[in-house]
């Protein structure tokens, strides 16, 4: 029988203050993350309308520390409820909130997100979930795979935000795995996260509808992601899900091909097999993403970190064209070429069960 790994308390992160708008309390979600924000000793400030006052210093430091400090109780408009194309990770992106109170070297957050870097927090789930039987059977990457075609239509919770890290203080991530749950459709919820707090989750009524996947690196690479759970408790939190019937994944992002790299992701792939190691039944998938950045998420990533050991050279690295026009900076052929010669031997060995679901 597998056997749960000891878990250490996970560390849960609390913003210095909760910005309520208006709106945000006509629903009852809205009232019960400001009631709970309140419980755990949050400030919580009700504002007269829905405006978000926010006014940081001109330090920009200061001005990063403080907007990571604040957490905004929004209602999500309509533009936000929309749902957008996500390959190649899911048909569908749905966000339940925007922004994280993680501190990532290479956050993708920086090329997405404009403004401040505060987090906002849904009120309004019941519309937020509206959207989605509207696009059942719709989407472009499970829908029509075969390979992934059993998934159904697949919804990603994790685009904007990292849903576990804020889920003690907001529930929207257990009210999206319910919705799931009680659904009658061919349809998933899928997240990822870098952190271990899932003790909220386990005893859901999930039905097998929700993926969690870890979002994992080596330790070594630990200095690159600050104020998330260390990768350990991840690969433990993960088996913990496994163990209550969810199926489960490994994000292996981004795949930094820094000196050593070799023996580092060769032990984290040690270290995961282990860490889900006599598991019966498991449903693992691996997602595989390589370090790449574009010259706005740079832009905002060198203002946030400065000093950042985390190589973000543009002369070091190919440039690729999206279809839109837009440059992202990849790593060159060659050293794509080692790294997927290197995940797929080691995946076939460490983690035969595994099913790859995409190399970027
Ligand atoms: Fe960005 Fe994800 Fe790190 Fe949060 S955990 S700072 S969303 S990369």
């Amino acid at each position: 029988m597998a056997t749960a790994l000891p878990f250490p308390a996970s560390r849960l992160w609390l913003p210095k203050r909760l910005l309520v708008t208006r709106s945000a309390l006509a629903w009852d979600h809205g009232c019960a993350i400001a009631a709970r924000a309140g419980a755990l000793g949050v400030d919580v400030v009700e504002l007269p309308t829905d405006r978000l006052a926010l006014a940081f210093p001109d330090d920009p430091r200061q001005a990063y520390a403080q907007a990571k400090q604040t957490v905004a109780l929004t209602v999500a408009s309509p533009a936000k409820r929309r749902l957008q194309p996500i390959a190649p990770s899911a048909d569908w992106r749905v966000d339940l909130a925007e922004g994280c109170p993680a501190h990532c070297s290479y956050c993708y957050l920086a090329g997405s997100l404009k403004g401040p870097p505060i987090t906002r927090v849904y009120a309004n789930l019941p519309e937020i979930f509206e959207e989605l039987p509207k696009h059942l059977g719709q989407g472009r990457v499970t829908s029509r795979s075969r390979a992934r075609a059993h998934e159904g239509t697949t919804y990603e919770a994790s685009c904007y935000t990292d849903p576990l890290a804020l889920e003690h203080l907001t529930g929207s991530l257990s009210a999206a795995i319910r919705y799931m749950g009680a659904w009658e459709a061919d349809a998933q919820l899928r997240f990822t996260s870098k952190f271990a707090s899932v003790e909220p989750l386990l005893a859901l009524p999930h039905r097998g509808r929700t993926r969690m996947r870890a979002s994992i690196n080596p330790p070594a690479f630990a200095r690159f992601e600050g104020g998330t759970s260390p990768v350990a408790q991840r690969l433990t939190a993960l088996r913990r899900v496994a163990m209550a019937g969810y199926p489960i994944g490994l994000t292996i992002a981004p795949i930094i091909a820094a000196a050593g790299w070799e023996a580092a992701y060769g032990q984290l792939l040690t270290d995961a097999a282990a860490a889900l190691a006599d598991l019966s039944g498991l449903d693992l998938t691996v997602e595989l993403i390589t370090h790449r950045f574009t010259p706005g998420s740079k832009a905002v990533l060198d203002r946030w970190y400065p000093g950042s050991a985390l190589e973000m050279d543009p002369a070091a690295r190919a440039t690729k064209r999206t279809k839109f026009g837009s440059v992202k900076h990849v790593y060159d052929a060659d050293t794509m070429r080692a790294l997927r010669r290197f995940f797929d031997a080691q995946l076939a060995e460490k983690l035969p069960a595994a099913r790859t679901l995409y190399w970027t």
